[in-house]
């Protein structure tokens, strides 16, 4: 598989393995950094507890290097340890750059990664598997692309390279030029094959080069069974192993074809696309060119056009279409091997992607990811500015801020030509932010190439949860949230609605409530609530919260002005019942939700006897 950044974690606990992690990171595609909260200040992903942490990591597959000692790695993972075929390497580094140690998954990538590491920060991997140490070459864990068909044999073939025996080497396909060891050679009881037949032997160990592109079509709403069923008869007819596709290729009408993607996850490779013009280029080589498809696509052939494009120039046809009647598909094979992410482009990806309040600590990890994974960010420049920490080799579009039509486009369209692009709003996506807009121009503009885009939406934490949580609990009851702009929508609406919410006794967090040239709207609002509930209902005014210069001030509904609040404050007012308290030399706002009636009214004995379910969840 091919590395996406965020699939390496390297781990920062204290600021003395912290210029090492640094340079870690520097020197490998894919890494992030991950740092402890109070003792690590810029990094990519912060963290509280270490342990906890690298069990997560682990459990999601990342790949942990940790700049500690190995004992909080190993003892973080090994309650974890169940199949040493599917978990991610682990590897610990000494603080000071000079040890590399690959504890974990020395064959599945951390033996390759320690010597990686090791070179960039001048130090030693210590490698401790038989294989690497005498032979320099692991064949169980071959170059990326490269897959083993019957890993059991690799340890037989390995121990007897080992013990000086000659194994035989056959080469039918692919460059083998990593395969390189004393004993290697044109005879032996055991023997090594590279090709991209579909074979199986007790003792020759079979290794599949990446030398396959798959070209494949399909009509609109093919089921994924069916496409999988034609590309497996077609290999299995061929005689090819699927271990040898590389990329799967195909025009870029399909980029959204949900059973393209599930054949790509199934075979666990890259899906690459291309347009017509580059598929016509490729129209003299095609087995079986069609008019048909040409008045439909503008290109002779999609499976076959597009397994040679993936080939490259060298490519060669070995199967030429294959039909089922909703799908199509063909081999070509590049005595190069394939690089997928070098041909054609993947489908483009957009991230809406909320941020949470302010900068890293109130960040959920997956839009962390989400930003690692991203090409480009587009967004308003305070909000770039607070993702500072993670946006190193990223393309930035930051514009104006009430330029949120032309931010939307922007990102469409770079996510329309296969960047990965993360939309960036502050707080959550889908609040009072750009997510609406992104559905609405996507279905009112019906463009081919947005409704091809992969859209996912990230959530965050939004302003009214953060100020809360500041102030105490004063949302914990039914609340809603009203923004004060009139500039999307006409005041009376607005006035209505906070008509509804006085009426309703609901807890309200105002956003926008004041700008330089609207001030008189937040004391209409404080004036039709001021008309439900008492004077000294508490409000809680939360400034810049999670940012530098935060400022939290919790005051009453009668003395609420516009002069304390601004675009840059959510504004939360508690209903009837609403209160403050003072604890630990701290005013809290909270809002109550019953309980305290519940235990006027109910003995001790009988609360505590109450079955389980009658009892709400906290
Ligand atoms: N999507 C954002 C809201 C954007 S609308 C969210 O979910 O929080 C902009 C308004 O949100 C501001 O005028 C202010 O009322 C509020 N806001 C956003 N971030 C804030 C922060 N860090 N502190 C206080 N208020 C904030």
């Amino acid at each position: 598989m091919e590395l996406s950044i965020g699939a390496i974690a390297v781990i920062a606990v204290n600021a003395a393995g912290l210029e090492t992690a640094r340079s870690i990171v520097a020197s490998l595609e894919g890494a992030q950094l991950h740092g402890r909260i109070g003792r690590v200040d810029a990094c990519d992903v912060p963290f509280d507890e270490t342990t906890a942490h690298v069990r997560t990591l682990f459990e999601q597959g990342i790949a942990v290097i940790g700049v500690c000692a190995a004992g909080i790695l190993i003892r973080a993972v090994a309650p974890l340890l169940v199949n040493k075929r599917a978990e991610p390497p682990v590897l610990a580094v000494s603080p000071d750059g000079a040890s590399v140690v690959p504890l974990l998954g020395g064959h599945h990538g951390a033996n390759r990664l320690a010597k990686r590491v090791a070179a960039a920060l001048g130090g030693h991997p210590a490698i401790t598997t038989a294989g690497d140490v005498a032979l320099g070459l692991a064949l169980d864990d071959p170059p990326r692309g490269w897959k083993v068909g019957n890993p059991a044999v690799a340890k037989p073939v390995a121990a007897a390279l080992l013990a000086g025996e000659p194994v035989r080497l056959t080469v039918e396909a692919g460059p083998a030029g990593w395969l390189k060891a004393p004993g290697l050679g044109d005879s032996g009881a055991y023997g090594i094959r590279v090709t991209d037949q579909s074979v199986d032997s007790d003792d020759t160990l079979v290794l599949h080069p990446p030398v396959l592109a798959l070209g494949v079509g399909c009509a609109r709403g093919a089921t994924a069974e069916d496409v999988k069923a034609l590309v497996e008869a077609t290999l299995a007819d061929a005689g090819l192993s699927r271990q040898s596709v590389a990329v799967i290729a195909s025009l870029d009408l399909k980029a959204d074809e949900p059973a393209i993607h599930a054949l790509a996850a199934d075979l666990q490779v890259p899906v690459r696309f291309f347009t017509p013009a580059e598929l016509e280029e490729r129209a003299p080589r095609l087995a079986t060119p069609s008019d048909v498809v040409f008045a439909e696509t503008g290109c002779h052939g999609v499976a076959e056009g597009a397994a040679l494009a993936a080939a490259g120039d060298q490519g060669q046809l070995v199967v030429p279409k294959a039909k089922s009647p909703v799908a199509t598909c063909a081999v070509a094979r590049s005595p190069l091997g394939i690089r997928p992410n070098r041909v054609g482009r993947p489908r483009g990806k957009l991230f809406v992607v909320g941020i949470g309040p302010g900068g890293a600590a109130e960040r959920t990890f997956d839009a962390s990811a989400a930003i690692a994974q991203s090409t480009d960010l587009v967004g308003y420049k305070l909000y770039l500015d607070l993702i500072e920490d993670i946006s190193a080799g990223k393309i930035r579009h930051a514009g104006a801020m009430k330029a949120e039509e032309v931010r939307v486009r922007q990102s469409l369209d770079l996510a329309a030509e296969g960047k990965v692009v993360s939309l960036v709003c502050s707080g959550d996506a889908g609040i009072y932010a750009m997510a609406t807009l992104v559905f609405e121009l996507i279905d009112k503009e019906n463009r081919p190439d947005w409704n091809r885009i992969d859209v996912t939406v990230v959530p965050g934490i939004s302003a009214l949860q953060a100020a809360a949580a500041r102030a105490g609990a004063i949302i914990n009851h039914d609340f809603c949230a009203i923004s004060l702009s009139d500039l999307l929508t006409p005041w009376p609406h607005i006035e209505r609605r906070i008509q509804a919410a006085a009426q309703g006794d609901f807890v309200v967090a105002f956003y926008n409530p004041v700008s330089h040239r609207r001030r008189e709207q937040l004391p209409s609002a404080r004036d039709i609530l001021l008309a439900h509930r008492p004077a000294t209902t508490p409000v809680v005014l939360a400034r810049n919260v999670g940012r530098p210069g935060e400022r939290i001030v919790v005051t009453t509904l009668a003395q609420l002005d516009p002069d304390q609040v601004d675009m840059l404050t959510v504004v939360l007012v508690g209903n009837s019942e609403s209160r403050t308290m003072t604890q630990a030399g701290k005013v809290w706002a909270y809002t109550p939700r019953g309980y305290a009636q519940k235990w006027q009214d109910v003995p001790d004995t009988v609360t505590s006897s109450l079955p389980h379910d009658s009892k709400e969840l906290p």
